[in-house]
């Protein structure tokens, strides 16, 4: 599904000098090249602050953290998305508040959300899946009117753009209080390890955020509230200051490898291929496409293995129907669209490092399944 070893030839020589860098230097936990990363992360995204942290997960964690959220405040969330949003929500004592997702984009709508408010709403947490912004100028407006919080969930989005409706653009995770996103190896922006980090605008939440995840501390031992520990590590740092000047053209070799599928498949009566909203553009983190109705997708899967090309399922099971988040609020045929997609959605190998053999091959290969 991605190729991330292509990936580190081409800057090899570079990659290998910053690593044996932080080795010489022997300033593993924070250090410099923690800052400097941090700096050039916040010029790129054009955010005043960028709090780095652990993993994306945590960076969650730190910002619901950072916002003041207690017990039983609830957070509204997609249920057509990975766990790790549910699962700090969860996690912190929050109530999660599921609602179903657009059938073209895979995000949430405000017009779900709206239903889904009640008096004990407090934050809005929209996952910006797959690589395109949820519709986050309608969910921003949603929350002033409510006075809620917007915490962007941009761990497939990153470096992607939000398209307000006057044309200015921003960087995805910047439209929200708070922005969250992930470096997890195989992500836009992805290091060599576990990373993450929260993005805002706001002075004091960044630093509450870099508080908490430094054991809510402010002076050395002086430990103001409950915190976690949640670092960047300068190794980690270190690649991603090689990938960053990188990013843009990493997501061009996505959004090229997806218009190559779109176009070898838009004949396919069988599948239909991603939208894009007219509000983002897309980052491509993976290329999903909707099978038709009565497709047996196990088989398609196994054919395609079959002919040495992997595929995968984001996500088989919707947050509502998950074991460990079953709660009597919900029920199967509750939310349709999330249902629908996850047993008809499949992903195919997206990274930066397909060149047209490849690209050629996977959609020949794909085509001649007859369903
Ligand atoms: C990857 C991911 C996360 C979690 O990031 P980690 O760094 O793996 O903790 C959270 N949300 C979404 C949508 C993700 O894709």
């Amino acid at each position: 599904m991605v190729d991330l070893h292509s990936q580190y030839e081409k800057v090899q020589d570079e990659m290998d000098k910053a690593i044996r860098s932080v080795i010489d230097s022997a300033a593993f936990v924070k250090g410099p090249k923690v800052t400097e990363f941090q700096t050039h992360l916040e010029q790129y995204l054009g955010v005043r602050h960028v709090i780095p942290v652990a993993n994306g997960t945590e960076a969650i964690q730190i910002a619901l953290m950072a916002l003041g959220l207690q017990p039983g405040d609830e957070v509204i969330t997609p249920t057509f998305t990975f766990i790790a949003t549910a699962e700090v929500v969860a996690l912190l004592g929050l109530k999660p508040v599921v609602v179903d997702v657009d059938p073209d984009t895979f995000c949430m709508t405000a017009q779900q959300v709206a239903k889904a408010i009640t008096p004990k709403t407090k934050a809005i947490v929209p996952v910006n899946l797959f690589g395109q912004n949820a519709p986050l100028e309608d969910l921003k407006a949603l929350v002033d009117e409510h006075h809620l919080f917007l915490v962007e969930d941009a761990c497939q989005s990153m470096g992607s753009h939000y398209i307000f409706r006057d044309g200015s653009r921003v960087s995805s995770g910047t439209v929200g209080i708070m922005g969250c996103t992930s470096f997890f190896p195989s992500k836009n922006l992805g290091c060599y390890g576990d990373g993450g980090a929260i993005f805002t605008n706001d002075d004091l939440l960044a630093e509450k955020a870099r508080s908490i995840a430094n054991h809510g501390m402010t002076v050395r031992y002086h430990h103001d509230r409950v915190g976690v520990n949640s670092r960047l590590d300068a190794i980690q740092a270190a690649v991603l200051d090689v990938k960053l000047p990188h990013l843009d053209d990493y997501i061009r070799s996505r959004q090229h490898a997806a218009d190559f599928y779109n176009e070898a498949f838009q004949s396919l009566s069988w599948v239909k291929t991603p939208s894009v909203a007219p509000y983002t553009t897309h980052a491509f983190h993976q290329y999903t496409l909707v099978l038709s109705d009565g497709i047996d997708r196990p088989a398609l899967q196994a054919f395609l293995k079959e002919k040495g090309i992997p595929s995968m399922v984001y996500y088989p099971i919707p947050l509502h129907l998950q074991k460990a988040y079953r709660d009597p609020r919900y029920a199967e045929g509750d939310f349709p669209v999330a249902e629908h997609l996850a047993s008809h959605v499949i992903s195919l190998p997206m990274h930066t490092e397909l060149d047209e053999e490849q690209l050629n091959y996977i959609t020949e290969s794909f085509k001649s399944f007859h369903p």
